[in-house]
């Protein structure tokens, strides 16, 4: 056997030595991440369902900072207080009383000027596709009582006369609002994205770290990843089958889907629902479903409104949302889908 040399010797203790350093790197290396996993467990979400903004919502929060009850309590608080507030059919809304004005100028505080104005912005950007002056269109359907029926072409024809959103004015000044020609406003399309907006803010001011979610009947506002790091999982309706038709990865931002399944009935085979296109007077045709994801919920709500109606004209679609970040999905009559690019990118999980 040859003997060793001492060089070779040296070489050897010194990857021992080596050996040991790494070992000892791993080893704290793993009880710290173990410590880290100790000290600071995985959240828990506190879950809240109820109904407001006329539907299911619920509500998931996780905080490490405030109890998770406190913050969404108070974000339920504050939906009911909007399901008042912008019910036209409720005598204590703000909108039942610019309704019910007569046409003369209302004075209206800060919040509900903001929101009125951002509908009729959406009005002008979906080329009057979203129209938040529908009003007295809705009641003639019966869609707001939740009794809907057919109403003949003459009513349609002559209501129609009574809508169009060039027939709000605003008095920036005194934070006045005017109807004209008898048009009666319901913010249906936009007052659940509003509700979600807020909801996010009330949730963020208890704790800016707070994450989890808000939905309203299926529309959804992302508050923060879930655990802080993950997306949340949302699943697309299929507007004709009991399963999802898609599923989108959000970290952030809000989605919201329109759909002619949500309220409807049917008379000699046809489908009338809820979703009005405001040039017809009639339920809009061609779209059974459009999915909209922005990166806040009054968007999402106003623009999936907008997309359900333009429908057929998807080259608008595609060329005017994405200047307000909206990535759209629609299922067309027949179930053909349609989706912009930057939609594609919420399909996988990052
Ligand atoms: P949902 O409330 O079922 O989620 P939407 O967000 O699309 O669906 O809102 C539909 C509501 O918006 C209707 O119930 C009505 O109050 C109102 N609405 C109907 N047609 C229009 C329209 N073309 N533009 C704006 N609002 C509309
Ligand atoms: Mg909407």
């Amino acid at each position: 056997m040859q003997k060793m040399r001492a060089s070779d010797r040296k070489n050897i203790s010194l990857l021992r030595k080596e050996v040991i350093i790494y070992m000892f790197i791993g080893i704290a290396g793993f009880l710290i991440i173990l410590l880290g996993f100790i000290l600071k467990p995985p959240q828990t979400y506190y879950k809240l369902k109820d109904v407001a903004l006329g539907t299911y919502v619920n509500i998931v929060i996780g905080s490490n900072k405030i109890n998770p009850e406190r913050i969404a309590k108070a974000i339920l608080d504050e939906l009911k207080r909007l399901t008042v507030k912008f019910d036209p059919r409720n005598p204590k809304s703000i909108i039942h009383k610019i309704n019910e004005a007569n046409g003369d100028w209302v004075s209206v505080d800060e919040e509900t000027f903001t929101l009125i104005k951002a509908s009729i912005r959406f009005a002008q950007i979906t080329d009057g596709a979203f129209d938040p002056t529908l009003g007295k269109l809705i009641e003639l359907w019966g869609f707001d009582v939740m009794k809907p029926h057919l109403p003949t072409d003459d009513e349609i024809k002559e209501t129609l006369k009574h809508s169009g959103y060039k027939n709000v004015l605003f008095d920036d000044k005194n934070m006045r609002v005017k109807l004209l020609n008898g048009i009666k406003l319901d913010l249906g399309g936009i007052a659940k994205g509003y509700a979600l907006e807020k909801a996010r803010q009330i949730a963020k001011s208890f704790d800016p770290d707070v994450t989890g979610f808000v939905e309203a009947g299926g529309d959804i506002r992302i508050i923060g990843p879930k655990f802080g790091r993950e997306p949340w999982v949302v699943a697309i309706k299929d507007p004709r089958k009991e399963e999802p038709t898609d599923f989108i990865y959000l970290l952030d931002g809000a989605v919201a889907t329109s759909g002619d399944y949500e309220r409807f009935f049917e008379m000699n085979g046809r489908r009338y629902h809820h979703i009005l296109d405001p040039k017809t007077g009639y339920p809009a045709r061609g779209t059974w479903s459009a999915t909209v994801i922005a990166e806040d919920a009054v968007t999402a709500d106003a623009l999936a409104t907008a997309a359900f109606v333009l429908g057929k004209d998807w080259r608008f679609v595609v060329l005017e949302f994405p200047k307000l970040r909206g990535h759209v999905m629609l299922v067309l009559e027949g179930g053909t889908i349609k989706k912009s690019d930057t939609f594609k990118l919420f399909e996988r999980e990052e």
